[in-house]
Formats: structure tokens, sequence, C-alpha cells
């Protein structure tokens, strides 16, 4: 009989977190779901609360946790822009010192952990579409900085974790990911477009709306951690996750309109600051490390994310 494993999932009442606490649940881990309820919602969660496998953990990853687990998945941090830039301080020691305390706990426990990183470390990059190697182009003292840099000196944090301390590490660097759960108020851009597309309201397109990403839906990113995580331990990354099919913003309003059916016109409004031009993952390293790509595509992402909103506003 297999042992189930005790996993630490930080920031998993968020997005992404609750479907991969759902994820590794199913396959019969003992979860511990660890939030401070900044972005995350008790909602994301509650159907899991009965079950006797799963632990909720009400605390802030800025302080030491103790606990015994065989695996982390470190994504306590906001990721929404308007979140993030709420209290930017805070975003970037989340990052560190969330990085920081959970290092520190997998280094005393042994345990593997792994960094949901972001393709923010690339910036507004200068290669398209990105490769792992590329170091990226970001400003350091920008409206985005308290997120892109908090981030980057997570990925040093778990390098050097690693090499000092043979720390058994992962890093992933998701690209924009969306689907069911996602806050309405959340501000990304699919939320913005569909919860605007339901009420009729205008669609608020940035800039010219010419810049670009390349959207996962949120079941290929579960699939590809869980993957990163059983991957042989040398293989550390860091490895890109994301759907390389490009979209510019302006194509993603008109495919909610369609979608939806909506009566919305698009808006103009103007483009926040450092925002990326363009944005696509090179996922060669993913598909031949971990025989992973994703599924998924667009418009049947988009129906299935479309229902859940039209069930919560
Ligand atoms: P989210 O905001 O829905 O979830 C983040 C979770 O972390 C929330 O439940 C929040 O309450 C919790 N949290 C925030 N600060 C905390 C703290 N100090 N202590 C404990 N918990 C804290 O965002 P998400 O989209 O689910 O993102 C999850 C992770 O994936 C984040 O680390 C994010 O940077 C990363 N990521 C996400 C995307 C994406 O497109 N969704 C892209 C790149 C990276
Ligand atoms: N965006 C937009 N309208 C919105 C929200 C976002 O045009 O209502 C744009 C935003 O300027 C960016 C892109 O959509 O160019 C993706 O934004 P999001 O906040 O989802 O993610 P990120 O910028 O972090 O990739």
């Amino acid at each position: 009989m297999i042992t189930p494993k005790k996993i630490l999932v930080t920031g998993g009442a968020g997005f992404v977190g609750s479907h991969l606490c759902e994820r590794l649940l199913k396959e019969g881990n003992e979860v511990y779901c660890l939030d401070n309820f900044f972005t995350g919602q008790k909602q994301n969660i509650l159907h899991l609360l009965d079950n006797p496998y799963f632990e909720l953990i009400r605390h802030d990853v800025t302080a030491p946790y103790f606990i015994e687990a065989d695996e982390i998945y470190n994504l306590a941090c906001p990721a929404s822009p308007i979140h993030y830039q709420h209290n930017p301080i805070k975003t970037i020691k989340t990052s560190v010192m969330g990085a920081i305390n959970m290092l520190g706990l997998a280094k005393r426990i042994n345990a593997k952990i792994l960094q949901a990183s972001t393709s923010e470390v690339y910036g507004d990059p200068h290669i398209h579409p990105q490769p792992e190697s590329y170091w990226g182009n970001v400003n350091p003292i920008g409206e985005r900085s308290c997120y892109d840099e908090g981030k980057r000196c997570a990925e040093t944090l778990f390098m050097d974790y690693h090499k000092q301390n043979n720390v058994k590490i992962k890093i992933i660097r998701i690209f924009n990911t969306y689907g069911p759960k996602m806050h309405p108020d959340d501000g990304r851009v699919v939320s913005n477009f569909i919860v605007q597309a339901l009420k009729n309201q205008d669609i608020t397109v940035y800039g010219k709306g010419q810049q670009t990403r390349s959207f996962q839906y949120v079941d290929d990113l579960v699939e590809g951690m869980i993957r990163m995580m059983a991957s042989p331990d040398q293989f550390t990354g860091p490895v890109n996750m994301g759907n390389p099919n490009e979209f510019t913003i302006l194509e993603l309003a008109e495919k909610v309109i369609e979608l939806t059916g909506s009566n919305s016109k698009i808006i103009y409004k103007p483009l926040p600051s450092d925002d990326p031009m363009m944005r696509q993952p090179d996922i060669s390293q993913a598909k031949k490390e971990l025989k992973w790509s994703p599924k998924i595509e667009l418009d049947e992402g988009l129906i299935k994310t479309i229902e859940f909103f039209k069930s919560v506003i």
C-alpha cells in the first residue's frame, strides 16, 4: 500500500491553490492548506473542509511556521496587479520572507519544495518567446517591482538553499492562468472581461489592446505542477508553464463578447506603467523533462470559466 503524502500548500485558499488542494486530495494525499486570506476565499475550499484529510491553517507566511510534511507548494502571494500593488511592501515581504520561512522549514524537515514563480521575472521582454535562459528586463523601482523583484529574489533564495544546503527545490515560472474560482473583483484581464460582458458593461481594454498574453487554463497548470514535483530531484527548473498560444488583449475582448453573446462595447483606458507588451512561453523544457504541454485551448477554457462566473455574479 502507498502511504499518503503530507503536503503543505501555502496560498491554498487562492485561485490556483484551491484547485491544487482539490487535485492533491483526489490523489489520496493529506493536504494542509495555509493561507492568510488576503486574496484567498473560504468559498474556494468550503467543500473540502469536511474531508478528514484536509486541514486549514490561518497563517501569514512572513512569519515562520512549523509542521511535518513531505512536500511544500509555495503559492502564497497576491498575483493580480491591483492586489499586489495595494501594499507593495507587504507583497515583497510575502515573496522574500515567505520563501525564507518555507525554505527553512523544508531544510529542517527534509521536504521537497516547489516555488510558484512567474513569467513576470522576464519583465517587459526583449526576447520572444521567452526561454528560461532569458534573464529578463525588469524595472527595479516601478509599480510592478514589488511583485517582479520579490519573485526574482525568491528564485535566488531557492537556488541558494539548494546549492548551499541541498534542499530539494523545484521552480516553475507560471504564465497568465485563468479559470473557475478567480475572484470576480480580482482585476486580472480574463475575470474583468467576463464579468463586464456578463453584466453588459463596457469592456475596459488598457492601451490600444495590442499587447499580447498567452493564456493557460488552470487544470493544465495543476497537472504541470504535480509533474514537476514528481520529477527527478536533479531537475530543479526554473521551468516555464504556460500555453504558447498568444493573443492580443483586443482579440481576447472580442472573443469574450462573442462567447457570452454580450451587448458590451469595448472602451479604451490608459495603459498602466511597465505593462509588458508581449508574453509567450517557450515550453520546450517542460515538454522534454516533464512530458507536459497544455491541453485546453482558449475557447474551451473560456466557456468553462464563463459558466463559473454566471453562477457567482
Ligand atoms: P491568488 O491571489 O488567488 O492566491 C494567492 C493566495 O495567497 C491567496 O489565497 C492569498 O490569500 C494567499 N496569501 C497572500 N499573501 C499571503 C501571506 N502573506 N501569507 C499567507 N497567504 C498569503 O493568486 P493565484 O492566481 O492563485 O496565484 C497563486 C500563485 O501563483 C502566486 O504565488 C502567484 O504569484 C503565482 N502565479 C500565478 C499566476 C496566474 O496567472 N494566476 C501567474 C504567475 C504566477
Ligand atoms: N488589461 C486590460 N483590461 C483590464 C485588465 C487588464 O486591458 O480590465 C490588460 C493589462 O493592461 C495587461 C493584460 O491585460 O496588458 C493582462 O493583465 P493582467 O492584470 O491580467 O495580467 P499581467 O499584466 O500581470 O500579465
